[in-house]
């Protein structure tokens, strides 16, 4: 998921860097409790982070994990939604509250030159081998959640509910967390009244929580357009109809949709990340296919963008006098990944109880993101019984950011092969906050 540069405004103006450097007292013991846990905790990462698998493949990754929350006294079932883990822990009467963290690494040859780099190969569904990295970061999302489910576990006394923590699949091709709904995750297990997650940021310093009420990550749409033309020798288009030309006249129009056609205030893309057609210099060809990747937020503006292109792809094939049944074919993917909506008020009352934890100056509002999650699914399963929440956790190491920000270098984002999350930093802080989260959503009836 890529969210370059999202927390900029948001840390501008701030000394953060230094804030985080010297973070605010707690309260109680979970910091310290957690601290003492981080040299387990840091082997099981290591040992995550050189061995991870690609998409719907995490099976050693579920098998691990699931055994430590056996041990941790949940009840485990494994294969929910493929490889997903579910596991269940009843604790007297009170809410469901769901922790997700998400398993898959992504096609791309690690380059940190980290001690404990992965080194793996595998073959992609589509039969390529390639190298495998958790470049997304999702080795500090399984180990914040061994963190926080072994916090929870140790203060048993403290809270009273049902706890259902998940491992989800694929969530980099979109497709886990539905695969896990449509397994049964919420009619086998009992049903969430809140659901929390977390994703690493490569763009805030380590230690720096940021979050988003509403709207936090896009629609995501991938849309095919197979333009058809009249193809024939270059030398006399006067007989053909040139789908080229006719692909690049759709290309810019497409431009207009967002700034002639939508309220500026409402943010979207349109992006043509793919033009191919033809073969030779002097042959039209009679076919020219363009891929798109479309972002929005409201249900509303993504249906009004994806008419808007089918409109656009006609008329201007129409335009160039291209026959009727030569009319552009406008394919959506079935991969869609909804929006994610962060429930508004429960974000922000979440924020002050995390303010009030870690700081005014490691806690900020930022500014949604383009990219896309499929946490999204759970909340959109049921979205007037359920309250969800995912926010960020920095990682880049506090100096690095520091000097980044002053001599303007570019930092590797998340699915960059060169991401180094300081993950220490990452799970402590992300294991700290969904413990204090989790509890003060299970208070043990006095
Ligand atoms: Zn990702
Ligand atoms: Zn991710």
């Amino acid at each position: 998921m890529p969210v370059a540069s999202m927390f900029a405004r948001a840390l501008a103006a701030s000394t953060l860097a230094l804030a985080v450097a010297m973070p605010a007292q707690a309260q109680d013991t979970i910091r310290a409790d957690i601290a003492a846990d981080m040299p387990g905790l840091m082997e099981l990462y290591r040992d995550l982070h050189a061995n991870p698998e690609l998409s719907f493949q995490e099976v050693k990754t579920a098998r691990k994990l699931a055994a430590e929350a056996r041990k941790l006294g949940f009840e485990v079932t494994e294969g929910v939604g493929k490889t997903g883990v579910v596991a269940v822990m009843k604790n007297g009467p009170g809410p469901v509250v769901m922790l997700r963290a998400d398993m898959d690494g992504l096609p791309v040859v690690e380059q940190t030159g980290l001690a404990y780099a992965s080194k793996v190969r595998a073959m992609s569904p589509a039969g390529i081998e390639t190298g495998v990295m958790h470049a997304c970061g999702h080795d500090t999302h399984m180990t914040g959640w061994v963190a926080t489910a072994r916090q929870l576990v140790k203060r048993k006394a403290e809270w009273s509910g049902t706890l259902v923590m998940i491992l989800q699949p694929a969530e980099e091709i979109g497709s886990g967390a539905v695969a896990m709904l449509e397994d049964g995750l919420f009619t086998r297990f009992p049903k969430p009244k809140y659901v929390l997650g977390f994703h690493d940021a490569a763009q805030a310093p380590a230690g720096f929580i940021g979050y988003t009420p509403g709207f936090a990550l896009a629609n995501v749409d991938s849309v095919d357009i197979k333009v058809k033309g009249l193809g024939g020798h270059g030398a006399y288009p006067q007989s053909t109809k040139d789908p080229i030309v006719l692909g690049a006249r759709i290309v810019t129009t497409l431009q207009t949709l967002i700034s002639r056609e939508l309220d500026p205030q409402d943010a979207a893309v349109v992006t043509v990340g793919s033009f191919q057609a033809g073969a030779k210099h002097n042959i039209i060809s009679d076919e020219a296919t363009l891929l798109l990747t479309v972002r929005s937020y409201s249900d509303e503006t993504r249906a009004k963008i994806l008419e808007g292109i089918k409109r656009i792809a006609k008329g201007e094939a129409i335009a160039a006098g291209v026959p009727e049944d030569r009319m552009p074919v406008v394919t959506m993917s079935d991969t869609f990944t909804p929006a994610v909506y962060n429930s508004p008020d429960f974000t922000r009352e979440t924020a002050a109880m995390l303010k009030a934890r870690f700081g005014d100056q490691r806690v900020a509002q930022v500014p949604p993101s383009m990219g896309g999650e499929d946490f999204s699914r759970f909340y959109r399963a049921d979205p007037d019984n359920i309250t969800s929440l995912i926010f960020w956790v920095g990682g880049v190491p506090v100096a690095e950011y520091t000097k980044a920000k002053k001599e303007g270098i570019e930092m590797p984002s998340l699915h960059s092969p060169f991401w180094a999350p300081e993950a220490d930093t990452v799970i402590a802080t992300a294991a700290e906050a969904m413990t204090a989260m989790t509890l003060k959503l299970m208070p043990k009836a006095p």
